[in-house]
């Protein structure tokens, strides 16, 4: 662990790094998210990126950030942006690119096509991209809320998949759930299945997506079930992959 400043690693901060970093952190104290009005507004994609290319690929709830870099170093192509919720894990992700970014600036992968954004991803995401604009979702290791009366704030849920499905492109765009909870898995393949515009795909169709073991191994939770075997006590890590049907396809 350590108290800042943040290696291009991605160690840890302790406690004393949010206290140190809390004054000077613009959404730290503040909870109204800051989102463009319309979906033309692209005057945000300054703030995130040195070129003006809109993402094409979210990791949402993205916690410190270990998919969000290694989808950048592997999809060099794609635009990557990390969504957290807590103002403090963006701030940290934020300054773990900034490290990446300094440290490679001489190399090939500058981690330019790389950033992070504190939001709500269950509400703003058509505020940020455009219909058909996204590539790959990623929802890795969300929160189970276990409670069957807290099961609509999962981040996999029927309306919420008909947001996905309006955001992914049509015929190529791939939606990735992975869970160590069992039961929540369920619920993904579940409400995915039900789903008339996503399509489950096989395990031969995703045997060459780098995608899945970068989901598996390069988050911080995939990394802390293989060490302490998560909810399930086995290091069982559950995923599924979907597609975003051609809307020709539509039964
Ligand atoms: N995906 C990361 C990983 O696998 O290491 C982090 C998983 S962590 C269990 C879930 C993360 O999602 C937390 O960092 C939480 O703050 C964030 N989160 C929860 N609800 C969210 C929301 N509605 N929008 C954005 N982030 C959210």
């Amino acid at each position: 662990a350590t108290t800042g400043p943040i290696t291009a690693d991605g160690d840890m901060p302790q406690k004393k790094f949010y206290r140190q970093r809390a004054h000077c952190n613009p959404l730290a104290h503040n909870d109204s998210f800051q989102y463009p009005h319309t979906v033309e507004d692209t005057s945000w994609l300054a703030q995130h990126y040195p070129h003006n290319r809109r993402p094409t690929v979210l990791d949402c709830g993205c916690g410190f950030g270990g998919l969000t870099v290694a989808l950048a170093k592997a999809l060099p192509e794609e635009v990557i942006m990390g969504m957290e919720i807590r103002a403090k894990v963006t701030e940290y992700v934020r300054l773990r690119i900034a490290a990446l970014r300094s440290e490679s600036s001489t190399g090939s992968s500058c981690y330019d096509n790389a950033s992070v954004m504190r939001t709500n991803s269950m509400k703003f995401l058509p505020n940020f991209f455009p219909r058909g604009s996204i590539q790959k979702l990623f929802f890795c290791f969300p929160d189970p809320h276990f409670k069957r009366k807290n099961h609509g704030r999962r981040i996999v849920s029927e309306r919420l998949l008909t947001e996905y499905a309006f955001l992914l492109v049509p015929g190529q765009g791939r939606l990735y759930c992975i869970t160590d909870v069992q039961e929540l898995h369920q619920w993904h393949v579940q409400k995915c299945n039900a789903h008339p515009l996503f399509r489950r795909l096989k395990e031969e169709e995703i045997k060459d997506d780098p995608c899945v073991e970068l989901m598996k191994n390069e988050t911080e939770e995939g990394k802390k079930v293989t060490k302490l075997g998560g909810d399930n006590k086995k290091g069982e890590k559950y995923y599924c992959v979907y597609q975003r049907i051609l809307d020709a396809e539509i039964p």
